[in-house]
């Protein structure tokens, strides 16, 4: 599984990083998702959850 990530669309709310810090995470000043860091249900759960619509799941 692979999730995109829009950073034109996203509002920074930190949603995804305060749910889940070890799959989305700011690395050297880059936004990086490590899918592999947590179970897929939990990972598409926070997807669902981003306000602004900025992530998508690849399957
Ligand atoms: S939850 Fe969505 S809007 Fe918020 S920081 Fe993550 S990608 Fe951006």
């Amino acid at each position: 599984m692979q999730v995109i990530w829009d950073q034109n669309k996203c509002s920074h709310a930190g949603v995804c990083v305060r749910s889940l810090p070890n799959v989305f995470k700011v690395v050297d000043g880059q936004f990086v998702i490590d899918t592999a860091k947590a179970i897929e249900d939990e990972v598409v759960s926070v997807v669902n959850q981003c306000p602004s619509g900025a992530l998508q799941v690849l399957k």
